[in-house]
């Protein structure tokens, strides 16, 4: 196929992966376009954006037989948050939904935008639920932890979220701003019968993610606060986590 436009329209998934395979680094995915287009100059993209938004990626969300819930990459936040499978088997999910953007900007960001982008705040969220990641090139589904240091050129298809079943779910976002400007530090927790799954992204760093038993014994694993940051963002991360799992501890003994 000759490309030679600095935006295409796949017909289809495999049109978009023949697309990027003939133009190699010179074309992105994009879907969206709501953050990669804070990356451009005034003159625009360099490369030629493979629009991928109105591909079929399957349902927004369905329920596998497992009970793992597996959504579109495409699908636009705002359809997340209003979707009801969602706010039924992962309400801590639709809450947070609405304090990422605006309602404008959720018409058009996508989950899978958000999550490869190398930011977003949504990342913090689906590694504690240990999310997996597929991708068109060979159906594999990575960790998000696998994928944050080695981002992909390839198709980001869906994602799935294991049954949470009892599991209990919180996640939080400090910026200068509710909405609207990036945040400067995100937690969140999955607590477990017996273990614990922490995560934290301070401002300009990679998401941490560390595992221990529940209930906590012992401080707060260091490596969640390590990173090239100020000590006063690390106090906050380090204050917020700790009055989650203050609170999920009280719960428990109650
Ligand atoms: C005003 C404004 C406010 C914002 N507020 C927030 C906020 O509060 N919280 C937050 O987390 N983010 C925020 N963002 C950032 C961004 O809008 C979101 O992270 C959004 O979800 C990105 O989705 P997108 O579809 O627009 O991604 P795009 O911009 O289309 O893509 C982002 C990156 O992901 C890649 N990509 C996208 N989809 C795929 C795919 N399926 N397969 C492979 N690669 C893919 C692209 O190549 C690109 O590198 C904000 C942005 C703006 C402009």
């Amino acid at each position: 196929m000759n490309v030679d436009t600095a935006y295409v329209r796949p017909a289809d998934m495999e049109d978009a992966i023949s697309i990027k395979a003939s133009l190699r680094a010179a074309g992105m995915y994009g879907c969206g376009l709501t953050a990669a287009q804070l990356g451009w100059g005034v003159k625009g993209p360099e490369q030629t954006i493979i629009d991928i938004s109105g591909l079929d990626f399957g349902p927004d969300v369905c329920l596998a037989d497992s009970g793992s819930m597996v959504l579109a990459a495409n699908a636009p936040l705002e359809r997340l948050r209003l979707n009801p499978l969602i706010s039924g088997q992962m309400p801590t999910f639709a809450d947070f939904l609405g304090y990422v953007g605006s309602t404008a900007m959720r018409n058009q960001a996508s989950l899978g935008g958000n999550l490869l982008w190398g930011a977003g705040d949504l990342e913090v969220l689906f590694a504690v639920v240990d999310a997996k990641l597929r991708f068109a090139g060979n159906g594999r589904a990575q960790s998000l932890g696998q994928i944050t240091s080695d981002r992909s050129d390839d198709l980001l298809v869906s994602i799935i979220v294991p049954a949470l079943q009892e599991s209990r779910i919180f996640v939080e976002k400090l910026g200068h701003r509710q909405a609207f400007s990036p945040a400067r530090v995100v937690v969140a927790g999955c607590v477990g019968r017996q273990s614990v799954r922490l995560a934290v992204r301070l401002a300009g760093n990679p998401v941490v993610l560390v595992e221990t038993s529940w209930p906590m014994n012992g401080p707060l694993d260091d490596a969640l606060f390590t990173g090239d940051t100020d000590i006063h963002l690390k106090t906050v991360a380090h204050n917020l986590l700790r009055g989650h799992l203050a609170q999920l501890a009280q719960q428990d003994m109650a």
